[in-house]
């Protein structure tokens, strides 16, 4: 008799990193929002609190309805998950069997890789280009028969960086009809530039577009786990058919619906951020440091080699950031303070 065995190619799945926790440190390592939740949302999430003996509500109605609204689109067109990560995992599921190929920029999001091999389905890895942006001419290449969904993160996690409307529309109208682009707009409210397009209006009318979005980033809710799809109806069924019965929780609905109640002041919260984001990078930038144009909540760092003894560097300085050795470092904007203890800790990082 054998003992149980796990699959063995989980041996090489890739790990999620989450950002660490240091008691006393300042994390800028998550992408998080450095407000806590707001009075009108924090009560919410109490008062639904005595309501946890009872299950949520498998299909989130009230918070699908009311995102149809805000979205202006049609209830059959939204999908909920817990946290858009697992939408991530749900549309591979949905869509790609063993040995299927799922293609999109690298880096990116550290979730696509994992979500993908956890399903038997095979990572296509396309390079950024020098300037640390998606390259759709190679990522458009890199579409094969086999290739069943790509994702097309914007802005880009970890780089900032964004695609605006006439390069995204042209890659759209190259995609062949059979494969899903999954539009994962998670720090959507952080961008400025109006070249940058709403992705739920370029899925309008095409078959094959669907967009990802989260409560997590501008919204607050990262300890909650609450994103939707938007998507074509034969492609939110599906999502809704392999969809973890219950998993976005009865007080996660409700914080969800509580803040796009009062979306006006959490959106100005981040006008905060962005303008911070500029100040962070034209220091950054003045003082040698090379940093791509960003359009999210980050600021992403090409460190290379120098990445893991910066990140060492800050950390004595109690800053959290996000390396990936051997690339680059993430750091998410913070507080007005947070940010100038950074730039304070990048200033004097010997290099
Ligand atoms: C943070 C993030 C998400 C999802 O976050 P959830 O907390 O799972 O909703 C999705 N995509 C990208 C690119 C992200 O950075």
């Amino acid at each position: 008799m054998s003992p149980v065995s796990p699959r063995a190619d989980l041996e090489s799945l890739p790990k999620y990193v989450p950002g660490r926790t240091i008691q006393g440190a300042i994390k800028l390592a998550s992408n998080e929002v450095p407000g806590g939740p707001l009075p009108s949302v924090a009560q919410a999430i109490a008062e639904t609190a005595q309501g946890i003996n009872r299950y949520p509500d498998i299909t989130a109605s009230a918070l699908v309805e009311r995102l149809a609204r805000e979205l202006n689109e049609s209830v059959d067109r939204i999908a909920i998950g817990c946290g858009s990560v697992s939408l991530c995992q749900q549309m591979i599921q949905a869509l790609c069997g063993p040995g299927d190929e799922v293609v999109f920029p690298w880096r990116s999001f550290e979730a696509y890789p994992i979500v993908t091999q956890v399903a038997n389905a095979v990572s296509v890895k396309v390079p950024l280009t020098a300037g640390h942006g998606l390259d759709l001419d190679a990522m458009l290449a890199a579409i094969t028969p086999k290739t069943r969904l790509v994702f097309v993160c914007n802005p880009n996690n970890p780089t900032g960086t964004v695609l605006r409307r006439a390069e995204l529309e042209r890659f759209l109208d190259a995609v062949p009809s059979g494969v899903l682009v999954v539009l994962d707009e998670a720090y959507k409210e952080f961008v400025t530039d109006a070249e940058v397009p709403d992705g739920v209006e370029l899925a309008r009318g095409r078959d094959n577009v669907a967009v990802l979005r989260t409560f997590s980033k501008a919204y607050g809710l990262a300890g909650l786990r609450v994103g939707y799809a938007v998507a074509p109806e034969a492609i939110t069924v599906a999502l809704k058919q392999v969809y973890v019965a219950f998993s976005v929780n009865m007080i996660a609905q409700a914080a969800a619906i509580a803040s796009l109640d009062a979306a006006d002041e959490l959106l100005e919260r981040c006008k905060e951020i962005v303008s911070e984001r500029t100040r962070v990078r034209d220091a950054l930038v003045a003082k040698g440091y090379e940093v791509p144009e960003t359009q999210a909540n980050f600021v992403w760092l090409p460190l290379g080699e120098r990445t893991t003894a910066f990140a060492e560097h800050a950390l004595e300085r109690k800053l959290i950031v996000r390396p990936f050795a051997g690339e680059g470092a993430r750091v998410t904007i913070g507080t007005p303070e947070e940010n100038d203890l950074f730039l304070e800790a990048a200033g004097d990082f010997p290099r």
